[in-house]
């Protein structure tokens, strides 16, 4: 289907000039920008990736076609990498940047480069302040790419006022008051840095993510127009009279290998993940009935307690479903990166029903017609992903931008249920029963307003879809710096 300015072809890649990308090394940030990266590559773009040494892609593994990439063997000072607070990781590796001084050569060797394309400017993670600092000091433009929804990215600038009219800090007392300003979100939902134990690391992130933005050419956000209309329309408010245009070109992990781009030959994302996925949970679903499967997995970073998991099980068990549940290392707080010994009883308890693993081929697993729901810690990449297969969720978020997330989730788009409150193994049950039930008249709105999503999402997609036309203006926008 050929739309207006729906010509994707590569150009002779690099032709076009270069761009260079700089992702946070963290799973659900590394993905995006490699899928970006591939979408880049496909409207002939030269395409450089520079990563750190924590948490660098394995060369062995990662297929990325036409992809160059080039190591800032910066490192998470030893100290910060020890600790199990992922923010103060991300704080301390801005210092190490800015410290080394790595990038800053990266980056000129790039721009040195006579015989190489043009480099036109650097896309950055929105939180990686040191290398946009570098930039700016040798000229370069830059890019910030937004991993999260737009309605994270407009709370996250709304700080200022959400302590203005006094919804934070938080109290006990305000904690269900709505949001007016931010509908449907309530106290609840908010980040709050004032409950971290570190309040200053909250606070510092938050205000990154804000001034990158301010200092950047334009912002890219890893969502579509059909999926946040409103919260489109403000951030345009706010950024497009400072200069700063905002692209939404999601769902970022379909864009490249969607049927404009990759029928004419250009290069797909590859494989974007760190750990190797267990391929026996698709050969488990296939001997699955259709829609009756819960895919359990709450991402890559976050953890739970010893006590929290232990109702997460038996609350599985009682519900009496089948369920594929991703119990991945390091998911329980405080136990290491051991393997998870489950409680004693549960294996027996649900055999042939439950299947466990370290970690699942996510994006087939949701696509695989024996699954029927998705219980999620509201990551924006999982959130993505079942959307954009239709799957409804039981959202239980968990830490920052979860938590507005999971309040979409259930009360924006209706897509699914949210499991607040503490942890108990009744309610569990309860919630899959009624997220997984065929006649519940609740359920069933639901499974049909995903569907209707899932269409939507599709649409974004085509060749004249919003975020395909998205990255051909972005691609403009990049080749006039
Ligand atoms: N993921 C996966 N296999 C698993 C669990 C997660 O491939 O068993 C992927 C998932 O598809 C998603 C990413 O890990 O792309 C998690 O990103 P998200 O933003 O949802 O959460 P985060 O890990 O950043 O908290």
């Amino acid at each position: 289907m050929a739309g207006e300015g729906a010509d994707h072809r590569p150009r002779g890649v690099g032709g076009r000039g270069r761009v260079v990308l700089f992702p946070l090394p963290f799973q659900g940030h590394i993905s995006p920008m490699l899928q970006l990266a591939g979408a880049l590559h496909a409207r002939g773009l030269a395409v450089t990736v520079l990563h750190t040494s924590f948490n660098a892609p394995d060369p062995g593994r990662h297929h990325h076609p036409g992809l160059n990439f080039v190591a800032v063997p910066d490192a998470v000072p030893e100290s910060v990498a020890a600790s199990s607070n992922g923010l103060a990781k991300i704080l301390g590796l801005n210092a190490a940047m800015a410290a080394s001084g790595r990038v800053r050569d990266a980056l000129a060797s790039l721009l040195r480069a006579a015989d190489e394309p043009r480099l036109a400017c650097l896309v950055l993670d929105s939180t990686l302040t040191a290398a946009q600092k570098a930039a700016a000091g040798l000229g370069l433009p830059t890019l910030v790419l937004h991993t999260g929804g737009a309605a994270c990215f407009r709370l996250f600038r709304s700080y200022a006022m959400l302590h203005d009219k006094g919804y934070l800090p938080a109290t006990e007392s305000n904690l269900r008051a709505p949001i007016e300003e931010l509908p449907p979100l309530r106290v609840s939902d908010l980040f709050d840095p004032s409950k971290l134990p570190n309040k200053e690391i909250g606070q510092k992130i938050l205000d990154l993510a804000t001034e990158t933005t301010t200092n950047s050419s334009a912002a890219i956000l890893n969502t579509f127009e059909a999926l946040e209309p409103h919260e489109l329309e403000t951030i345009r408010d706010e950024l497009v009279p400072r200069g700063i245009p905002a692209f939404a070109v999601g769902p970022l992990h379909k864009l490249a290998t969607s049927s404009s781009s990759s029928s004419t030959g250009g290069a797909s994302a590859g494989e974007t993940s760190l750990l190797s996925a267990d391929r026996s949970c698709i050969e488990w679903l296939d001997t699955q009935a259709p829609g009756s499967v819960l895919y359990v997995s709450f991402g890559s970073v976050v953890k739970v307690t010893r006590d929290e998991l232990e109702e997460i099980a038996w609350g599985l068990a009682g519900s009496g479903r089948p369920f594929l549940w991703v119990v991945r290392r390091g998911l329980v707080a405080g136990a290491g990166e051991e393997l998870v010994e489950l409680p004693e009883g549960f294996e027996a308890a649900v055999e042939g029903r439950g299947k466990v693993t370290e970690w699942a081929p996510q994006q087939e697993v949701l696509a695989h017609p024996a699954v029927g729901g998705f219980w999620t810690h509201s990551g924006w990449n999982s959130t993505l992903e079942s959307v954009y297969e239709g799957v409804p969720m039981l959202s239980r978020p968990i830490f920052g931008d979860q938590l507005a997330t999971g309040r979409y989730v259930q009360d924006a788009w209706r897509i699914g249920v949210l499991l607040e409150g503490v942890l108990e193994r009744g309610e569990v049950e309860k919630a899959v029963r009624k997220l997984l039930m065929e006649e519940d008249e609740g359920a069933a709105e639901i499974r049909e307003r995903a569907k209707g999503l899932k269409e939507k999402t599709r649409m974004s997609l085509e060749s004249n879809g919003s975020s395909q036309q998205a990255v051909d203006k972005l691609v403009d926008h990049i080749l006039s710096l």
